[in-house]
Formats: structure tokens, C-alpha cells, sequence
């Protein structure tokens, strides 16, 4: 299904959004990713929402990416003996492997690695920040701590050490577990949680064993330490700014997601912004003016995707919230601004034969207004990858032969998949472009459109055609060479 709009839409789903109505409504509101949160729901409903997904993608007849987001090592408070308990400013707390339900004076923090790792002085973030404990003397089952803010603290609630470089794996017992689930279910990419650095990257793919793509949450302060290796060693990025702005003060959030955007564009890997884009929307048939500006902002950074959280998996209103994110994103990028800003930040230094023929390409779709897209043949992706990443003003259509292909690049910026035959020859290759074109209502007997390939077809990353092609079938049958 082909959007009115470039940037792509990941909505999560939850209890709000379990049923195969609400999935395709959501779908057909906007979304073109649909994720999966390991951190809720046990595999059995993973598995019902999956199939159902698989079901509306047959139904519409085009591709829906799967993104499975793994807990990675998050570190949580054991359980209260009242559910619930209120921290006081300036009073105790202590921390300990006990296993004993807590009180108003200690809770189990059932982590051996981080009372190695703590020091004195160590902030302890507990529930996203909304609690702040600093650690007075510690040992190695215990850390006696302040309250410097306070707050309710409950049942496992999430931790937080932004001052320390933790010693934990980067895939926990249950991350691998659920990555096998979901790789052997079936889904597009999966996403990381708490990455420190590159090797973590490395650690995940040589599980997934290709079944799955890799994208890196930036969420650590090591991640933005380290984020070249690890966009190096990564397919994607999501800016995932709860947890950033909780290890890191919430103002240095915007400027690093406007360098990780950046620079995820110039390595031509699909970037998500997430968390809290539209949060009000939770309880609210209407945004606030702040999260319609955040949104576009992310649009106007050119981002490939923004993402919906709890907006669209547990909140009252879901199809609206992704709506309000497909009409910002059609407003902003109607606005001459817009095209302004990507055209600026359009990157010249081209480092291989596709990256000049992709450039070729849109150069030459924007010369006349009877070119009405650029349709490229790429099996990996790569090709319409790179195509994305010069933000061409027509529509990009990538034809591929694999399923899996057309599933990843749904998160790639303005990218529509078609999946095609085996093609063998160029003129089969061209014929089949055409006919992508004119079925997306792209263009007319009378236009024309941009094709690459690369020859001989099924090699990954030999683009090294370009062919400015009529739209009339005849016409290429009588005109192509072989
Ligand atoms: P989460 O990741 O929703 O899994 O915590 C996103 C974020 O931290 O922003
Ligand atoms: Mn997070």
C-alpha cells in the first residue's frame, strides 16, 4: 500500500491493539511497522498477534514489517509485601539480593553484577527517574542508600545507573530465549535494548543467523559513546529517548537525536525516533501543540520512522494517535521548508558505482515532471537503501523477489515494495517496473520512470544500470536492448 507521505510509522502493540480489526484499522491508518514489546505479553500472545499481522499483510496484499524489541538487561526492584510503599526525602533505603518481599526501608534488587559495580556516590534511578537514591556504603549483596527525590516506589520497577559502565551481558537468558521465539516465528528486525557497545551488536546477529535484521535502541550513555562502532555493526538505530533521557539529562536528548539521525542517514541505515511523541494521546483524543511540533521535528531531521509506545499499545486511543502521526507527517512535508532542509543535508561524497547510479538516478527523476518515480531492483536492499537516502522528490518503488526484503524496507524512509518474478533479463527487469508503477498509480501510459538493476541480475550490490523507460509496454518491447 502506497502512503502519501515518506516517513515511515511503527506503532507497538498491547492489549489496546490485540484484535485482527484494530491491527488492520491501525494499518490502514498509517502503520507500516507493527512491534512487538518482549519486555509484556508471554510468547502465546506474541504469537497470536504475529499471525494476525501476517493475516492483514495477506489480506491488503503489501508487505507490514515485524519489529521484535528484546527486554535486553533491564534492571528491576523485586516485589513490595504491600504492593507499594512511599520514599521520603533524605531518609534510608538499602538494596539486597534478599529474596524477602520489601518494605518503607529496603527492596531486593536481584542483580549480583551491580553491587560489584556500584560505588559510593552512585545515583540510582528508580521508575524513570522519578525516584533518585545516591548510594552511602556498599558491599557486595547490599548498598545502604539516600532518597534525594522521592516518590512511590512498587513491583518491579525499572533501574537505572547512568554513572556506571555495567558489567552485564548484553543479551539476558530471556533475550535469548525470546530472540530464538521470534526469529524462528518470523519477524523482520529485531531491536536491542541497552546496547553498551558494537559487540553487543555482534553478540545478537550471530544468534539471529540472518532470520532477522538488527537494529541498536541508543539508550546508554556508552551507546552515544560508541554509536560509529555500533552504527557500523547495526542495520538500523532507534533513538529510544525514555530510557536516554533517564541515563542522561533529558536536554541533552534533542541534540544527540538530531546526530544520530543525521548520521544514520549518511551510513544509509533506516533511523526510528521513539518515546513519547504523542504520550498525552494515552488519555487524550487530542496531542498537545509540544508533541505535534516534536513530531514533525523528527520528520523535518529526516528521520525514516517515528514510533509509537504505550500511544498505540495500551492507550484509549490508538487509531487516532496514529492518525495525528500520518497527517503531521503529509503537512510537514508538503511545506517547501521541508524539502529545503533534506536537499541541504544531502551528503556528495559517493563511495561506489550504485551510490553514483542511485545519485544519477534522482538527478535525472528530477529534471523533467514527466519521470514520475525511480524504481530500483534490489534483492538485499541495499540499492534502495542508498536511493532513500538521497530523499528523492518522486516515489521510490524497490522491486524484489524476496518477501523478506520487501518486509525490512518498510521502515525505510519513502520506500513502497513490490515484490516481483525471477527476472533474468533488463527488458523483463523494465517491463516489471512499469507495471509496479502503473499498479501504484504512480504513472500513465504517456510518463516515464527511472529504473536501475544491477546485471547479471541475483549479485548483491552490482547496480550498474540506469534506463529512463516509457510506461507503455509496446514501446519498451520495440525500444530495449536485451
Ligand atoms: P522501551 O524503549 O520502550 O523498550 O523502554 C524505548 C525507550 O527507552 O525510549
Ligand atoms: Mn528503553
Amino acid at each position: 500500500m502506497r502512503r502519501q507521505r515518506n516517513v515511515k510509522i511503527v506503532a507497538t502493540l498491547g492489549p489496546a491493539s490485540n484484535s485482527y480489526e484494530m491491527i488492520r484499522a491501525l494499518h490502514e491508518a498509517g502503520a507500516d511497522v507493527f512491534r512487538l514489546n518482549m519486555s509484556h505479553g508471554d510468547h502465546e500472545e506474541i504469537r497470536a498477534r504475529h499471525a494476525i499481522i501476517r493475516q492483514v499483510e495477506k489480506d491488503v496484499g503489501s508487505p507490514i514489517g515485524i519489529l521484535a524489541d528484546l527486554q535486553g538487561p533491564k534492571l528491576r526492584v523485586g516485589k513490595f509485601k504491600n504492593d507499594e510503599e512511599e520514599l521520603v526525602v533524605g531518609q534510608d533505603f538499602r538494596l539486597d539480593l534478599k529474596e524477602a518481599e520489601g518494605d518503607a526501608t529496603r527492596v531486593q534488587l536481584p542483580h549480583k553484577e551491580i553491587f560489584d559495580a556500584l560505588e559510593p556516590g552512585a545515583s540510582l534511578l528508580v521508575n524513570d527517574g522519578k525516584i533518585r537514591l545516591k548510594v552511602r556504603d556498599c558491599g557486595r549483596d547490599f548498598a545502604n542508600c539516600e532518597v534525594t527525590v522521592g516518590g512511590t516506589i512498587s513491583n518491579r520497577k525499572g533501574v537505572n545507573v547512568p554513572d556506571v559502565v555495567l558489567p552485564l551481558a548484553a543479551l539476558s537468558a530471556k533475550d535469548r530465549k525470546d530472540l530464538e521465539f521470534v526469529c524462528e516465528l518470523g519477524v523482520d528486525w529485531l531491536a536491542l535494548s541497552f546496547v553498551q557497545r558494537a559487540a553487543d551488536v555482534d553478540e545478537a546477529r550471530a544468534l539471529a543467523k540472518g532470520r532477522a535484521a538488527i537494529l541498536s535502541k541508543i539508550e546508554k550513555p556508552s551507546a552515544v559513546r560508541f554509536f560509529d562502532d555500533i552504527l557500523a555493526a547495526s542495520d538500523g538505530i532507534m533513538v529510544a529517548r525514555g530510557d536516554l533521557g533517564v541515563e542522561l539529562p533529558v536536554q541533552n536528548v534533542p541534540p544527540i537525536q538530531k546526530q544520530l539521525v543525521r548520521k544514520s542517514r549518511a551510513a544509509a541505515k533506516p533511523v526510528i525516533v521513539a518515546t513519547q511523541m504523542l504520550e498525552s494521546m494515552i488519555e487524550s483524543p487530542m496531542p498537545t501543540r509540544a508533541e505535534v511540533s516534536d513530531v514533525a521535528t523528527a520528520i523535518y531531521e529526516g528521520a525514516d520512522a517515528i514510533m509509537l509506545s504505550a500511544e498505540s499499545a495500551a492507550g484509549q486511543y490508538p487509531i487516532e494517535a496514529v492518525t495525528t502521526m500520518n497527517n503531521v507527517a503529509c503537512e510537514v512535508e508538503a511545506d517547501p521548508t521541508y524539502t529545503e532542509i533534506i536537499e541541504a543535508s544531502r551528503r556528495a561524497k559517493r563511495a561506489s558505482v550504485a551510490d553514483g547510479i542511485v545519485a544519477a538516478a534522482r538527478e535525472i527523476a528530477e529534471t523533467t515532471n514527466n519521470i514520475k518515480a525511480i524504481c530500483c531492483f534490489s534483492q538485499s536492499g541495499t540499492t534502495a537503501a542508498l536511493v532513500a537516502r538521497e530523499r528523492p522528490r518522486v516515489p521510490i518503488i524497490a522491486l524484489t523477489t524476496l518477501e523478506r526484503t520487501a518486509r525490512r524496507l518498510c521502515l525505510t524512509w519513502g520506500t513502497t515494495c513490490v515484490i516481483t518474478g525471477p527476472v533474468d533479463r533488463f527488458k523483463v527487469a523494465v517491463v516489471a517496473a512499469v507495471r509496479a508503477a502503473r499498479q501504484e498509480n504512480l504513472a500513465t501510459e504517456k510518463d516515464l520512470i527511472v529504473v536501475t538493476a544491477g546485471v547479471p541480475f541475483n549479485t548483491p550490490g552490482s547496480t550498474n544500470i540506469l534506463r529512463v523507460a516509457p510506461c507503455e509496454e509496446r514501446l519498451i518491447y520495440s525500444s530495449d536492448p536485451e
